[in-house]
């Protein structure tokens, strides 16, 4: 049965944590996606996917409730893919800066490594697409837990290190890592082109 927090994608009728989907908002006539999910309004859901945004802005008729007064999307497949992107990178800067503030976070090999010693245990661990080999390899021998590489940059990642681009950081067991690691994935599938946000 589907939780009250839950909502059923109108694309591929899959049933997902709202707060893990795109909200869609039927203002006036014009559909535009509601990121904060607070615009008021009938409203739809997508998964995350490009499949899923694609499939409902070439939908040939849309859920009848939702589609009363429709006149068309606000904008087009490329440009909603490239907001989608852009609100994600938001997001994703917005908990990383959160996550900083609270201690949540800890960036750059040595910290990393000072606190490993210690025996903290991370929940997860990140590193740049443009980390070098030595310093990904010298991380991931002193965790407990696997180094992802992902496919974005020290530039996009923004953090930095006494002025300088820091390529990797660690983040405890919190709510405040999976939404880190929610827009981490979103972003890279937004930039990679690749689909399946969702699962
Ligand atoms: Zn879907």
């Amino acid at each position: 049965m589907k939780k009250n927090s839950e909502r059923t994608c109108v694309t591929c009728s899959g049933v997902t944590e709202k707060a893990s989907m795109l909200r869609w908002v039927n203002i006036k006539g014009t559909v535009s996606p509601d990121w904060m999910q607070k615009i008021e309004g009938r409203s739809v859901y997508t998964h995350f996917s490009r499949d899923c945004i694609e499939g409902l802005i070439m939908m040939k008729r849309l859920p009848s409730r939702f589609a009363e007064e429709f006149t068309g999307f606000a904008s087009g497949k490329e440009e909603t893919m490239a907001y989608v992107a852009e609100q994600a990178k938001r997001s994703l800067d917005h908990f990383i800066s959160l996550s900083l503030k609270s201690g949540n976070l800890v960036k750059g090999q040595e910290l990393i490594t000072v606190h490993a010693k210690k025996g903290t245990r991370f929940k997860y661990c990140i590193a740049a697409s443009d980390l070098s080999e030595r310093t990904f390899s010298g991380i991931a021998g002193k965790l407990s837990i696997p180094v992802r590489r992902t496919s974005i940059n020290k530039e996009t990642l923004g953090l930095m290190i006494d002025g300088r681009p820091c390529g990797i950081f660690a983040l405890y067991e919190s709510e405040l890592s999976e939404k880190v690691r929610f827009y981490l994935d979103l972003v890279e599938n937004f930039i990679s082109g690749d689909i399946n946000a969702h699962q």
